[in-house]
């Protein structure tokens, strides 16, 4: 039986950049400043694929349950009866230790009992912000996380979605870096970069059937999702919206 390469995003601009998704057996990660979109997106992703399994791992906040259940009734097959979040298994991680610990013990015996087809880290940057003065023990963890996330990944074909930070950069800068540094940089399959442009949406840059979205009083800001590095994909970037129904594009 041959399963999908890939997961869908559930956004039709974001699946064409991805040549489908998600790549399953690899860790894809996704950065960029606070605001941007990057839970959003890993939610999405979560909803779009959660028949087939998903572990949230919550290390900023809390699980987003309330706009979980606000883009759920925009699935095309959307059916009340049926509970979207059966399959979603939530971890809420602060520190280091626990993240290791999790992905070493609780995760293998997780995947043994459970399909399971996304993990999400939302973020890791998090739980290292406390090491970040220990650079050489802050790598050490994260090449560990990543040594044990890609055995993962490819035992179980897995899709590992990686949210990062960014460093301090000046503000609207063009070049701001994702966190981390190269010891988790070089681990990551492929980096995709998030952001919030200043256009705003309008009928110019909006297609035809998203028109009715800009009768809202809110701007609507345009998003932008770029292929930093990637094995199989080429150098190019797409847009997107964020609306009450999720991400759209
Ligand atoms: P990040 O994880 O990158 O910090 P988020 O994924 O939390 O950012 O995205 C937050 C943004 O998503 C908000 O600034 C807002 O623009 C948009 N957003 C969240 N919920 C809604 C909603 N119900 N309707 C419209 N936009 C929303």
């Amino acid at each position: 039986e041959s399963e999908v390469l890939r997961l869908s995003t559930g956004c039709k601009n974001l699946d064409n950049l991805l040549n489908g998704g998600f790549r399953r057996g690899t860790i894809t990660e996704v950065f960029g400043e606070s605001g941007c979109g990057k839970t959003q997106l890993a939610l999405q992703t979560t909803l779009y694929n959660w028949l087939q399994g998903c572990v949230y791992i919550c290390t900023e906040d809390l699980f987003p349950t309330k706009r979980y259940e606000e883009i759920k009734i925009n699935l095309s097959s959307y059916d009340p009866k049926v509970d979207y979040g059966k399959h979603i298994f939530v971890e809420h991680i602060t520190e280091a230790n626990d993240l290791l610990s999790c992905i070493r013990v609780r995760l293998p015996r997780l995947l043994d009992h459970h399909k399971v087809s996304l993990i999400v880290i939302d973020s890791v940057t998090a739980p290292f912000r406390c090491e970040s003065t220990n650079y050489i023990r802050r790598a050490e963890d994260l090449r560990e996380l990543a040594i044990l996330m890609t055995s993962l990944a490819q035992k179980h074909n897995l899709v590992i979605f990686c949210i990062n930070q960014v460093t301090a950069s000046f503000k609207d800068s063009d070049n701001v870096l994702p966190s981390l540094g190269l010891a988790w940089s070089n681990m990551v399959t492929a980096r995709l970069m998030l952001k919030k442009t200043l256009k705003i949406a309008d009928v110019v840059s909006l297609p035809k059937q998203m028109h009715h979205l800009l009768t809202s009083n809110q701007p609507i800001y345009i998003r932008e999702l770029s292929t930093v590095f990637a094995p199989d994909l080429p150098d190019a970037s797409t847009e997107f919206v964020i609306t009450s129904k999720g991400l759209q594009g």
